[in-house]
């Protein structure tokens, strides 16, 4: 079999047996993909730094019936930005988590791979790394095809231009104006400019989606929304949301500061 190379991003890695690691790495090539990695805990100068999550790396890969084998790994950005913030490092988890529960192995799909990527490449240097999480949920989980069109009402066909309030529910899979709202009564409340800005950053180029900037509350609104529709879709919680709650609700790391009110700006 031959070794084909891949960039890829590496989601996660365990131990394996006495000398072994199995790393799991979302990639150009294939989508989410595991590997196994022989000799990675013995010897570390085979794959230098090569493992940590959330590193894009050039991955070479063995595949076989069961489970490729790693053959090479060159480290090609660390994002170190992220790991020396808390908080960063949290958001990036999220990101990451998001990807192993929503993505299908094996099954190669170049326009999510942008998303992560250029997603943990902001979050590293985006003043409000919250934005940037929400951002990457509403777009991932609109690339998945689980995201309800935003362009008009799906009860009464109104506009954007035609309601002031609109109410998005992941799990009905509607997006209703506020005539509705008494009869809808779960999802998240979106002001107009916030629907306006979620449709034309569901418009903008993957790697260009970075520059909007919602609001603080729309912000924590929707990381809510497409979490608890990931657990629920999946069985499984987020450890990432519990972790992030948690630095956010305690003591020792201050939350991101609010948004601006102004709905876009340049980067
Ligand atoms: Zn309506």
């Amino acid at each position: 079999m031959m070794v084909v190379e891949s960039e890829a991003v590496v989601l996660c890695a365990q131990d394996y047996g006495e000398s072994d690691r199995i790393v799991t790495f979302f990639s150009v090539e294939w989508g989410l993909v595991r590997a196994m990695a022989k000799g990675a805990r013995r010897s570390r100068k085979r794959f230098v730094h090569a493992f940590e999550p959330n590193s894009v790396v050039q991955v070479g890969l063995r595949q076989r019936r069961a489970l490729s084998w790693v053959e090479s790994c060159r480290l090609v950005e660390g994002h170190l930005a992220l790991r020396s913030d808390p908080l960063r490092w949290a958001y990036a988890g999220l990101l990451v988590e998001t990807t192993l529960r929503l993505n299908p192995e094996n099954l190669p799909n170049p326009t999510y791979y942008v998303l992560l990527r250029s997603g943990l490449a902001r979050l590293g240097t985006d003043r409000d790394p919250a934005n940037v999480a929400a951002l990457f949920l509403v777009r991932a989980m609109r690339i998945l095809g689980a995201l309800p069109s935003l362009e008009r009402c799906c009860q009464c066909g109104r506009t954007m231009a035609e309601a002031s309030l609109w109410r998005l529910s992941l799990a009905a899979g509607r997006f209703s104006c506020g005539a509705h709202s008494a009869a809808d009564k779960e999802g998240i409340d979106l002001d107009k400019g916030a629907a306006a800005l979620l449709q034309a950053m569901l418009q903008a180029p993957v790697e260009k989606i970075w520059r909007f900037r919602l609001r603080k509350r729309a912000v924590h609104g929707l990381i809510k929304a497409v979490c608890a529709w990931v657990e629920d879709h999946t069985g499984q919680s987020l450890k990432s949301r519990r972790l992030l709650h948690r630095m956010e609700t305690g003591p020792e790391i201050p939350a991101p500061s609010s948004t601006s009110a102004a709905l876009v700006v340049s980067p």
